[in-house]
């Protein structure tokens, strides 16, 4: 490797060093999500998310080195609001103590990022992930950012390096929400499958909320 690759690579470390352990999100990453977020509605993708209603519970939420970012359809209370592009989410921060290490803004995923981020988050959207289910990932420009530098070590097959795979991400992740609540979660297994709507009767007994067979998988 010549001399001046070398110290490329540095100066990438560098940067994304300082980058996460201080980086604030902005507008930009504000926007991809909420792109993410309106691209699961829109009629193009209906041949995949056919029952909006599996849509519709689910709650988006992202971080930087100080907030939590949430999108959601139900309005939560004592939170700080955001101004948001998507007319119908809520959009809102919460201020946290974590301290998020380089692996965990390299994805997106079904439930939280890590779990300690549960004890800053509002206890209602907690109840159960089927009430309400949670996506979380980091924001974009930490997310490019470590996939390019992934490539820029020498491992160049990292297709996550764009913003648009980033928006992928998310939809992809939509979509794991979308058929795990579509589909029964065991599929060999009529006792698990008993099992699991009895836990979800009993979850949503325990939070007041009504029980309709609407909400219960298969
Ligand atoms: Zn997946």
């Amino acid at each position: 490797m010549n001399v001046k690759k070398k110290l490329h690579l540095y100066l990438i470390d560098d940067i994304l060093v300082i980058m996460f352990q201080n980086y604030l999100a902005g507008k930009e990453d504000f926007e991809a999500i909420e792109e993410g977020i309106a691209t699961v509605w829109h009629p193009e993708l209906d041949f995949i998310f056919k029952d909006k209603n599996l849509l519709k519970n689910i709650v988006v939420i992202s971080f930087d080195s100080q907030y939590f970012y949430l999108w959601t359809k139900v309005s939560l209370s004592g939170l700080e609001k955001l101004p948001s592009n998507l007319r119908d989410y809520h959009f809102y921060q919460v201020k946290h103590q974590i301290k998020f290490s380089d692996e965990d803004q390299l994805g997106w995923r079904v439930g939280l990022t890590l779990e300690k981020m549960a004890d800053y988050l509002p206890k209602n959207i907690l109840i159960g992930n089927y009430q309400f289910p949670k996506i979380s990932g980091s924001s974009l420009n930490p997310f490019v950012k470590s996939h390019q530098k992934v490539n820029a070590k020498g491992y160049r097959g990292d297709a996550y390096d764009t913003r648009e795979s980033y928006l992928a991400t998310i939809v992809h992740e939509f979509g794991h929400v979308y058929y795990g609540q579509h589909k029964l979660f065991w599929y060999s297994s009529k006792k698990e499958n008993l099992d699991e709507i009895l836990i979800q009767k009993h979850q949503r007994i325990l939070s007041g909320l009504p029980i309709s067979k609407q909400t219960l998988p298969g």
